[in-house]
């Protein structure tokens, strides 16, 4: 078995070892944060310890913060929990915001992968909407603008909901600076665990529940909260908060990883290359061979990537997100996504050259043939 090289950390992201010790500690301990007894408290205690530590993340208040099932669920709840108002969903948004509605109206992206700002602007003019926009792209790591985009939003009457989920523990997030209403965020892609992640709701803002019951979490979520989920969530913040500087060491090896692959195949394709982008995040195109191909013979040499988007289902299809740059068909079915996190040393991206020129060698040896 050759050595495992993880590349795939935009997929999920390994849980902290402190993390997951405080989950076990607190799987161990009994008490529901809702009853008043002492085991009670002392759930309740915990649980808005890590609510501060969510909120200090992203510069928000404790109060704001929805504690939710992941960043499907808050995307879910802050689109659909506003109800009655024109959405408009940019182009290059996960799934679980542009599929929020058959109604959502996309915003076009550029080519180099980000928001078309005049676009929406145009959009905004047909009257009072909540704009949808990520802050950072989960195939390209594209960075967006989202305060410039907040800023046209309120100037309409807007609102703008923010998918955090990628950029929170890879870059600074702070939701006063972007000037979202709403910001979802998920434990699993900052070392916390899967199943887990948060709404931020801005004060005044009019959000219904989608699910009632035990009036959980101020009303606006019920039902008895994943303590030792949250748990580890809210040290998962705390410590990428602490760590955030590992993301320039992470720089370095992608960036290695973009010139040794670039000098391997120079007309293979980087996208969103002339954009800011996340420090830990590199989609590449092999001409004419297909991603599936490309996980396949990565996955055999060791080395751990994901074709553009994957499924639930496993099957992988063509990226949305290159679509929405006007990428040719080919080319989009050709990308993959290779992204590194705080434990990828050179030695993962010496594996993830060797296997991916080898295939290139070989496929282009056998085409010339
Ligand atoms: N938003 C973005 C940008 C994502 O990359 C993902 C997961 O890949 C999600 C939302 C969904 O988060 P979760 O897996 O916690 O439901």
């Amino acid at each position: 078995m050759p050595r495992a090289a993880y590349l795939d950390w935009n997929a999920t992201a390994p849980v902290r070892p402190e993390v997951a010790a405080a989950m076990a500690e607190a799987l161990a301990r009994c008490g529901n944060p809702s009853s008043v007894h002492r085991f009670g408290r002392a759930a309740r205690q915990a649980l808005e310890a890590a609510r501060a530590e969510v909120a200090a993340l992203i510069g928000a208040a404790p109060g704001e913060i929805v504690f939710t099932s992941g960043g499907t669920e808050a995307n879910q709840l802050a689109l659909r929990g506003l109800k009655g108002r024109r959405l408009l969903v940019s182009a290059l948004e996960h799934d679980s915001v542009r599929q929020v509605a058959p109604e959502a109206e996309p915003i076009p992206a550029t080519p180099t992968g980000v928001v078309d700002l005049a676009a929406l602007e145009r959009m905004l003019a047909g009257g009072a909407a909540v704009v949808s926009l990520m802050l950072a792209n989960n195939e390209t790591g594209a960075i967006q603008p989202v305060a410039d985009a907040a800023r046209l939003a309120h100037a309409h009457g807007a609102l703008l909901h923010c998918d955090a989920v990628q950029a929170a523990g890879k870059i600074p997030v702070a939701i006063g600076a972007l000037g979202a209403d709403l910001l979802s965020l998920s434990a699993h892609k900052l070392g916390g665990p899967q199943g887990v992640g948060a709404l931020a709701v801005r004060d005044a803002v009019p959000l219904a529940a989608r699910q009632t019951g035990g009036g959980q979490e101020r009303g606006r979520r019920a039902g008895t909260e994943n303590l030792p989920g949250i748990v580890g969530f809210g040290l998962a913040c705390r410590i990428a908060a602490e760590r955030l500087e590992e993301g320039a060491g992470v720089e370095r090896l992608r960036d290695l990883a973009e010139r040794r692959l670039a000098a391997l195949a120079p007309e293979a394709p980087i996208y969103a290359r002339e954009v800011p982008r996340l420090p830990n995040t590199l989609s590449i195109g092999m001409p004419n061979v297909p991603a599936s191909t490309q996980v396949m013979a990565l996955d055999l040499a060791g080395v751990m990537v994901s074709a553009g988007a994957a499924c639930s289902s496993g099957k992988l299809r063509r990226s949305a997100v290159l679509d929405a740059m006007g990428v040719p068909p080919e080319a989009a079915e050709s990308a993959i996504r290779i992204s590194l996190g705080w434990s990828t040393v050179e030695a993962d991206i010496d594996q993830l050259v060797d296997a991916w020129g080898a295939l290139y060698v070989r496929l282009r040896a056998r085409s010339a043939a």
